[in-house]
């Protein structure tokens, strides 16, 4: 009784329009490799450093993990679908150019963006003093207020890959709003 019950249910559900939340969440992670000579690209800041990210683009893993979460908002796929590393479009490509254009596809779609919290984890060099450039430069690619967009710095205790300085590894988290 009570499976005939939940088919009957979940059959019901099928046939009717699901209602959809005017919130959507999504979450974002990439890892870079560390390599010298490379200028460094963080949060669409640049840092000074001896090292940077091995990558077909500029190598802002914090751009890509953010990217990510927001396509991941509208279950567009991933960054790698929508500039894939094979096209020469996007060799060198500043990654806030990315970021742009994740935003307008989802403009397009009838969302904006809310808000957005970024954990970077990097062992060397420190990048505590960039958080606030970050923030700000993050916020005007996505024409929303500096307040909307957190972005967290740590290390791992000299643990791990990110620990041994060979690479830097993103989480992003975001939030869009139906217009
Ligand atoms: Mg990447």
């Amino acid at each position: 009784m009570f499976l005939f019950f939940t088919f009957a249910k979940i059959a019901d559900m099928m046939d009717s329009k699901a209602y959809v939340c005017p919130f959507r969440v999504g979450n974002g992670y990439d890892v870079h490799a560390l390599a010298p000579g490379i200028p460094m690209w963080l949060g669409g800041v640049g840092i000074d450093s001896p090292v940077g990210f091995v990558a077909h683009s500029d190598g802002d893993v914090a751009i890509h993990a953010l990217c990510d979460a927001l396509l991941g908002c509208l279950a567009l796929g991933d960054i790698g679908h929508h500039f894939p590393d094979t096209s020469d479009e996007f060799r060198g490509i500043d990654s806030k150019l990315l970021l742009a254009r994740v935003v307008a596809l989802l403009e397009e779609k009838g969302w904006k963006v809310g808000n957005a919290d970024i954990t970077i984890a990097l062992q060397k060099p420190k990048i505590g003093s960039y958080v606030p450039s970050m923030r700000r430069t993050l916020a005007a690619v996505m024409g929303i207020d500096e307040d909307c967009v957190s972005v967290k710095a740590t290390t791992t205790e000299k643990m791990g890959f990110v620990g041994r300085c060979e690479g830097c590894q993103v989480w992003a988290t975001a939030l869009v709003y139906r217009i």
